[in-house]
């Protein structure tokens, strides 16, 4: 067989590994290996995502249901900023703002699953140009790295890559396995200046915190996720300290969006745009500049046993030229400008945020515009796009019914001030307006691949309580359904979702049929009614559904790949080619159409048309094991011997628990000995 040949044992590869060793020993030391260096190393990054992070859940923001020391630690030595606001309420879109520094609007990233394309100009890739190390270890499927966040890392670590199966659970990786993953690469790699991003999902939903911590927080179990996270966060600040990091690093500490929990009727993230899901934690905490301070983050005991202060002043870092506290309202899109600008780095052209280094040494605050927005509810239904505007204390939001909050005095926002501050709210829809004619991006500048649903992704979406979304509907504009107006029938929806993500179809069904009575016009409603039929293999009611939703939508993707798998399903070929084709016509790229035709085109014996398919379907979605395992089988009866098995083999890469392809390399190899 052809193995990996074995190395031979040689003086010199001795010498080597000694040299290794002694090169890995000066990393495990190096406040000492550093002492004679010539000039002081770059300040590394660590940039620390808490997934779903309400600010006023954390003690160091006022909360006083549940203390988080470790968080807090950050304070100590940092600079807390109060008034952070997300630009979007939701995973992908937060998170590529952020690196991006730039809106969702002008970048073209409004939903989960979308892709950014290559060649975003992210706050990895510019540190990555100036030979820093990047890393990236990720909590949650969102981040995966198929929708484009990975780029400027060099290594990226979210291990969603097989096609997930239908269970949240298996789409989020606990905080403990993230750090331990990026704890072991910080082991090996932190010879250089690095960015660091570690991503947590802890706080999305569905909850799964380990066993100990109901006790420590019986108020909420989004509370017991978090405790576990800050706990996670001061088992790896004390690696980083033993590291040195915690003095060589700049740890930033956020969040992409809050969560409702309640708050305006909404649960969960995404819909509104209330402070409750955009008001996020942002803290730097700074990396020592001098030989001796006490900036250092302190011990767990020590930390605990500081018990409810919100911080402890003696603790400050003597030499520190940076205030404790910012409370001017801000953006998540000036982090990447802060990062580069305490580096020393000039920021890109196309970054959209200022830098907060001035503001964090204590200098004065210009009045900025805040800029957030969500386009769920029309992407989703076809409803209103919401846009909001933040400055100073008053949040503006853009709706068919708009609204305007004084939200220091009202942080709750319960007292709409719209019908008597008109002019504040006619002065705040102006300014919003010119925020977005000034950096929305020219006609066509959104590429057709940055509005393409991921492949694969929907089924994961909806296993997380999302509802896929179809590509976003390209004009904005506030006319139409007021989300407030319909927050009733998008709760039921919700709802039937989570019947049908949990065994009980026969309860979503008459869920989305009573929807559909009152709402004839929902047609995400007809697709999920549609699924929710297939499951319960009534194949040609589903199919029903799904014409009905496509003579709403012709061009509908999803709709259209659930009919031909349909047809699929009950063995009816000629018509399952005749919808795969007919999506083919509107969406040349599909991964479903492509895969069907494939199957079907090989069950005819066509096996040139249907490995082209096959082809078609890897360039969509290149990590597909079935997709490898398929296009094998085709080169195996194309005699293709070497092909099949390198298609075999890659099938098994991806997903070792491929059991078909297992059996499938392991017949082929044994017939060719
Ligand atoms: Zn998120």
């Amino acid at each position: 067989m052809d193995g990996v040949s074995e190395h031979p044992f040689t003086p010199l590869s001795a010498l080597l590994i000694a040299a290794l060793l002694l090169f890995v020993l000066a990393l495990g030391f190096p406040q000492t290996a550093r002492a004679a260096g010539t000039e002081a190393a770059r300040p590394s990054v660590i940039l620390i995502s808490i997934d779903t992070l309400r600010a006023d859940h954390l003690s160091c923001y006022g909360y006083t249901r549940l203390q988080t020391p470790h968080i807090d630690a950050l304070t100590r030595g940092g600079t807390l900023f109060a008034e952070i606001y997300s630009q979007a309420p939701i995973t992908l879109p937060s998170h590529v703002s952020l690196f991006t520094s730039t809106y969702p609007f002008a970048n073209g990233i409004r939903e989960n699953a979308q892709v950014l394309p290559a060649g975003a100009v992210t706050l990895a890739a510019v540190l990555a140009a100036r030979d820093y190390g990047t890393a990236a270890f990720i909590g949650g499927y969102f981040l995966d790295r198929r929708f484009g966040l990975a780029q400027g890392f060099q290594t990226y670590d979210s291990p969603f890559e097989t096609r997930p199966i239908n269970a949240a659970l298996g789409l989020k990786r606990p905080a403990g396995q993230v750090l331990e993953a990026a704890e072991h690469w910080l082991e090996n790699n932190d010879a250089r200046p690095l960015l660091l991003f570690v991503h947590l999902f802890d706080l999305h939903q569905p909850y799964d915190a380990p066993p100990a911590y109901p006790s420590r927080a019986p108020q909420s179990e989004y509370d017991q996720e978090l405790a576990y996270v800050d706990d996670s966060l001061g088992d790896f600040f004390e690696f980083l300290g033993r590291r040195g990091l915690d003095r060589r690093a700049l740890v930033v500490l956020f969040s992409d969006h809050g969560e409702g929990l309640g708050d305006h009727g909404e649960s969960t993230h995404g819909y509104f745009i209330y402070r409750s899901t955009l008001h996020v934690p942002l803290i730097f905490h700074w990396p020592r500049q001098e030989k001796s301070g006490n900036s250092k983050l302190e011990t767990r005991n020590r930390t605990l046993e500081s018990g409810d202060s919100v911080r402890v002043s003696s603790f400050q870092n003597p030499v520190s030229s940076f205030a404790e506290r910012v409370e001017a309202p801000a953006s998540l899109i000036d982090v990447a400008p802060t990062v580069l600008s305490f580096l020393g780095f000039p920021p890109p052209a196309r970054f959209c945020g200022h830098s907060l280094l001035e503001l964090a040494k204590g200098g004065d605050s210009p009045l900025r515009d805040v800029y957030s927005e969500s386009s769920y509810a029309h992407d989703k239904f076809g409803w209103a796009v919401l846009r909001g505007l933040r400055r100073g204390d008053y949040q503006y939001i853009d709706a068919p019914r708009p609204e305007l909050y004084d939200v220091k005095r009202d942080p709750g926002q319960l007292h709409n001030l719209l019908p008597v501050q008109t002019a504040v709210a006619a002065s705040y829809r102006e300014r919003l307006a010119a925020l977005v004619a000034t950096y929305h991006p020219a006609p066509g500048a959104a590429s057709s691949t940055s509005s393409a649903v991921a492949p694969g992704a929907a089924e994961s979406l909806r296993s997380l309580g999302y509802l896929d979304i179809t590509a976003p509907r390209a004009a904005l504009d506030n006319s139409g359904v007021d989300p407030k107006d319909r927050l009733f029938e998008y709760k039921r929806y919700l709802m039937a979702g989570h019947l049908a993500r949990t065994g009980k179809a026969e309860e979503a069904v008459a869920e989305f049929q009573a929807i559909l009575a009152d709402d004839p016009r929902n047609l995400p409603a007809y697709i999920e009614l549609a699924r929710s039929e297939v499951g319960l293999h009534r194949y040609l009611e589903g199919a029903n559904q799904l014409k009905a939703a496509l003579a709403l939508d012709p061009h509908n993707v999803e709709a259209e790949e659930l009919l031909g798998d349909i047809w699929l399903a009950v063995g009816d070929r000629g018509r399952a080619a005749a919808e795969f084709q007919r999506l083919l016509a509107f969406a040349p790229h599909d991964y479903e159409a492509h895969f069907g035709l494939g199957l079907i085109a090989a069950r005819r014996g066509q096996s040139a048309e249907a490995a082209a398919h096959f082809r078609a379907a890897l360039a969509a979605s290149p990590r597909s094991a079935e997709a490898h395992y398929q296009l094998g089988l085709i080169l195996e009866d194309q005699n293709q011997k070497q092909e099949a098995l390198r298609e075999l083999q890659t099938a098994l890469d991806i997903n070792p628990h491929f059991a078909e392809a297992r059996l499938e390399l392991n017949r082929l190899t044994s017939h060719s000995h």
